[in-house]
């Protein structure tokens, strides 16, 4: 009979689904009207039940008739509980009512080496996390830019699937450290509970393997060796979007995971809610747990960054360079870290100790904007900063003493600092004309000469000009 139904599910849907899902079933026993197949696993049952639970339907009541029923016996995964249980078929309107039976585990032991998912017999299995030892939390500066991220990150560390935390979601833009958190915490857990089978895979690895393990027709194992993982750490998942059926693959290895109680680390680009062309539920998923950021750290903590990188090496470095470098590079760590790379090799090149004027030189390539002038934006930008006053004001008719003083300055610096006119200062600064400039830069060369202060917050924000 079964044979019967698989002609007809063969007929009904694609070849490479038919070899993946039911080649592996075998039909058990055939009593009365009730037809018993077994499947490999909990997760083969919930997956037919999902995708092809109509189809079953429909292909039973056409060979058994309206009385036809359908029962599964699940081989139960060695990790699952061994006690035999019955549950309902969640979906089944006329279908049938399933049991599951727990039974010796039929795992196949190793023949073909190169197939990396079989597990081995009832040996505790091994594997192999894949992390870099480098990524540490000794090495992951704390600065305001990651400090819940940090901190949750502690917490799973400490109790893998034993905390709110599942999964923790982190996200953030290139270079912030998403991967270096998310396996610091792999590390971690390795370190101080050795046993714990941790496992750190980029999405577009996993995606291979299940691409591979469709193609060489070892799903199960596939299945069976990421539901033996106790932290799995996905890293990169946005990279999920438009794969939609490793999506629906690890939805399940998700909930399997999440379910017993595993630990789930996840990291993207972006916040869930803003992670398009995911599938709705595997996003709500994501969302149960803990969602932390990573932003870009602040001039502080990248001179910590790099400080530490430099201690990590071993290498000596002024304040100034590293002022210098952090100053300008700050939008990523990784081309933070780039930079100073660079830096040294090209000191190592030419034995020459790295100065600042030598750093200056040497990062040319890695400022942004350098060969370009100052702009009057970013005068602009650093006065308003500097003195707290809104940026919008500045160019306001408002005669507020902070604000007239932050635009004299500003008039002043841009005429000291670019090439614009006169009459565009002005026309930039609020549409004045060219006298309003002159006696602006008038008014401040006086103060420069007679309050000392005030001669302070120009120099001040000249350096800060002068290190971009
Ligand atoms: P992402 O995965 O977000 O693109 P990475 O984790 O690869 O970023 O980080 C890029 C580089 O920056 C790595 O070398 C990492 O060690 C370093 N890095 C990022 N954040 C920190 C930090 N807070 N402290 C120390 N190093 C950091
Ligand atoms: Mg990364």
């Amino acid at each position: 009979v079964w044979n019967s139904c698989l002609q007809i599910i063969k007929d009904n849907i694609p070849a490479q689904s038919f070899k993946t899902w039911f080649e592996p079933i075998k039909a058990l026993r055939m009593e009365g009207s009730v037809l018993t197949i077994q499947v490999p696993s909990l997760f083969f049952y919930e997956w037919l039940e999902e995708h092809y639970v109509g189809l079953l339907r429909k292909t039973i009541k056409k060979q058994l008739g309206d009385e036809g029923r359908l029962e599964y016996n699940i081989v139960v995964e060695q990790s699952s509980s061994s006690k035999p249980y019955t549950t309902n078929m969640p979906s089944n309107g006329n279908g049938a009512e399933s049991k599951y039976q727990s039974m010796p585990i039929p795992i196949s032991i190793n023949k073909d080496i190169k197939n990396p998912f079989v597990i081995p017999g009832l040996k505790k299995l091994n594997v192999d996390p894949q992390l870099n030892r480098n990524y540490t939390f000794e090495n992951f500066v704390e600065g305001d830019c990651n400090r819940l991220a940090r901190s949750a990150g502690y917490a799973v560390a400490a109790k893998p699937g034993g905390t709110s935390f599942n999964p923790l979601m982190i996200y953030g833009g290139v270079g912030l450290g998403k991967t270096h958190l998310a396996q610091a915490i792999g590390n971690e857990i390795k370190r101080s509970l050795p046993d714990k089978l941790v496992l750190y895979v980029s999405c577009e690895k996993f995606t291979q393997q299940f691409v591979d393990a469709l193609k060489h027709n070892n799903i199960n194992d596939f299945v069976n060796f990421y539901q033996a993982i106790d932290v799995l750490i996905m890293d990169d998942v946005h990279n999920f979007a438009g794969k939609e059926k490793t999506q629906d693959f690890f939805f399940h290895i998700f909930n399997h995971l999440h379910q017993s109680g595993k630990q789930l680390i996840i990291t993207s680009d972006k916040a869930p809610k803003d992670l398009a062309g995911l599938e709705e539920r595997l996003l709500s998923r994501f969302k149960w747990g803990l969602s932390a950021d990573l932003q870009i750290p602040d001039l502080e903590t990248r001179m910590a960054i790099l400080k530490n990188k430099i201690y990590q090496d071993g290498i000596e470095l002024s304040n100034d360079v590293i002022e210098y470098v952090a100053h300008n590079i700050d939008n990523n760590v990784r081309e933070l870290e780039g930079a100073m790379v660079s830096l040294l090799a090209q000191s190592t090149l030419n034995r020459k100790e790295i100065d600042l004027n030598l750093a200056k030189q040497m990062l040319k390539n890695f400022v942004k904007n350098s060969s370009k002038e100052i702009s009057m934006e970013y005068i602009q930008s650093l006065v308003c900063e500097y003195f707290e006053v809104p940026i919008e004001m500045v160019k306001s008719q408002t005669r507020k003493r902070e604000i007239v003083q932050a635009r004299q300055i500003s008039m002043y610096l841009a005429k000291a600092h670019t090439k614009s006119s006169l009459k565009s200062i002005g026309h930039f600064f609020g549409g004045r004309d060219h006298s309003t400039v002159i006696y602006a830069c008038q008014t401040v060369e006086d103060l420069i000469d007679t309050d000392k202060k005030f001669k302070g917050y120009v120099a001040d924000i000249q350096k800060k000009l002068k290190m971009s």
